[in-house]
């Protein structure tokens, strides 16, 4: 008996001697405040600005505030965390999985699926909150990204890797615009990432729709933040569709990101600045929010050759009040942006869709990027309108005109017609080339206003069936050589015979 008792001690002996437990050190703190979506906590002695935060059963927080307290936004329910509870710091700064998976999938505003499809698992991973490429790493934009949009291509054309912002009032087509330039993308090269912010989740359904039965999700990925996601979630959606994007854009791959809307990602965040009590400033905003976008925006780049070759492409939207791009949030995006596309809602009213307003927008680098058929056409029509465009503005007050000056406002009309283009219809290259081409070169002269729009359809069905070779070698060598302006002439004759004996 004595004997088993003495073996039984010295085995629990030798257990006790040769284990080893390991001592991690663990980061704890207590919530000692919640105020709305953001929670305050005492401890975490050596918390870090945008670590996680583990408040259990699923919850994690994010820290974004260190003063003498520890300020954190919640991504979960935040109504189950409650007074005194212990928190536990990951020892992880908020960092996501990145890969091929995510095309074709729906995401919220941290990178998790919500269209009922399997989990995302890939052992890389990006940070969320990363550093733009710097200056040695990027090259000029030289590369188009067609957008299937003839006012844009034409008069506005966006490079990839160029930061341009859609803005205009409320139900204008600025999602129109942005969605019609995915689809566009269709049997192409470039992976378009659409993210939603502060959005009704009905809408945010129909763009989903709309990707959906065009085909466009086969390369497209969806992050949506809701008006019915928490402040936090909004706040956080646009940096990880980025950082969604920033692996295929180093993968050397050419990536599209539209940021829809910036305005509500400014009150997600003005509403978390001020629930963690930061002093405002202009129309109640932090002083940071100017730095809020330009560090996001600033990831938008084109990468030279030695790394990669890739470029991101951002296409911010602002909402305007009453057409005002002079108030706080609108001048900070205008400012940190390469130019803007300005929709305006009297256009939208008049008829003119897209309701681009061709003499406030602007593409500051762009043109270098435009294709060599589309540079030959355009270059006259930009100048044509600019000068319709200062013309009309006297004329308004003339009540006799002479004829010439009648004879190029009408001009001026009719190309404003011409650049009119139905929802979800985007253009190839050719297609655009030629109906600026018949417009720059006259052929429309004899046409009256309202017959344009019929002009065009007719047009591009009658080269469909009689040249579709010349848009097929446009479309391929992006060039219009002398034979093929010759081509061109001599069919759009022959069209211009058929249409005016109608
Ligand atoms: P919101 O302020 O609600 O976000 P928005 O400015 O994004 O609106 P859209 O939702 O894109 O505008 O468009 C508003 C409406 O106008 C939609 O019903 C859309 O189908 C229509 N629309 C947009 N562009 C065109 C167009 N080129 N031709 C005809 N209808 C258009
Ligand atoms: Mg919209």
């Amino acid at each position: 008996m004595i004997n088993s008792l003495d073996k039984i001690i010295a085995d629990v002996s030798q257990e006790i001697e040769t284990h080893k437990t390991a001592i991690t050190k663990k980061s704890i703190g207590t919530v000692v405040e919640i105020r709305d979506e953001v929670v305050l906590m005492e401890g975490l002695d050596s918390a870090r600005y945008g670590e996680l935060l583990n408040f259990g059963s699923g919850v994690i927080g994010m820290i974004v505030d260190l003063t003498d307290t520890v300020g954190a936004i919640i991504f979960g329910n935040y109504q189950q965390i409650k007074q005194g509870a212990q928190v536990s710091a990951m020892n992880e700064i908020f960092s996501i999985p990145v890969g091929e998976e995510y095309i074709g999938r729906v995401v919220d505003g941290i990178g998790t699926p919500i269209d009922q499809g399997k989990k995302i698992f890939s052992k890389v991973r990006l940070l969320v909150d990363s550093i733009a490429p710097g200056v040695i790493e990027r090259q000029s934009v030289d590369t188009s990204l067609h957008t299937g949009i003839k006012a844009i291509d034409g008069l506005i054309p966006i490079g990839r890797g160029q930061r341009q912002l859609i803005i205009g009032d409320r139900r204008t087509g600025k999602t129109s615009i942005a969605t019609d330039t995915i689809l566009a993308q269709k049997g192409g090269d470039v992976i378009c990432i659409y993210c939603a912010i502060g959005q009704r989740r009905s809408n945010v359904a129909t763009t989903v729709e709309l990707l959906r039965s065009s085909g466009a999700m086969e390369y497209s990925i969806v992050v949506a933040a809701t008006s019915s996601d928490s402040a936090a979630m909004q706040y956080v959606a646009p940096y990880v569709a980025t950082t969604i994007g920033e692996y295929f854009l180093q993968k050397g791959r050419d990536v599209l990101v539209i940021y829809d809307d910036l305005s509500k990602h400014a009150w997600a965040y003005r509403q978390i600045s001020l629930v963690l009590r930061r002093p405002s400033g202009r129309e109640a905003y932090p002083g940071d929010v100017f730095y809020l976008h330009s560090r996001l925006l600033e990831r938008a780049c084109r990468l030279n050759q030695k790394h990669g070759g890739g470029s991101l492409t951002a296409l911010p939207i602002i909402e305007t009040q009453e057409g005002d791009v002079s108030a706080y949030i609108p001048t900070n995006v205008i400012s940190i942006t390469d130019g803007q596309i300005v929709v305006d809602s009297d256009l939208f009213n008049a008829g003119i869709r897209p309701a681009i307003n061709v003499g406030a927008s602007v593409s500051r680098i762009g043109g270098a990027a435009q294709v060599s058929a589309m540079k030959m056409v355009a270059g006259k029509l930009k100048f044509d309108l600019a000068q319709y465009r200062e013309l009309a503005a006297f004329a308004q007050f003339e009540s006799d005109l002479d004829s010439e000056t009648k004879k190029f406002l009408d001009g001026g009309a009719r190309m404003t017609q011409l650049l009119k283009q139905g929802v979800h219809a985007p253009y190839d290259l050719a297609h655009q080339v030629v109906i600026f081409w018949a417009g720059t070169a006259g052929y429309l002269d004899s046409i009256s206003v309202n017959k344009v729009s019929q002009f065009e359809k007719e047009y591009i069905v009658f080269l469909e069936a009689h040249q579709k070779k010349l848009f097929t070698e446009i479309n391929k060598t992006k060039k219009i050589g002398e034979t093929a302006e010759k081509t061109l002439k001599s069919a759009t004759d022959s069209f211009m015979k058929l249409f005016s004996e109608q």
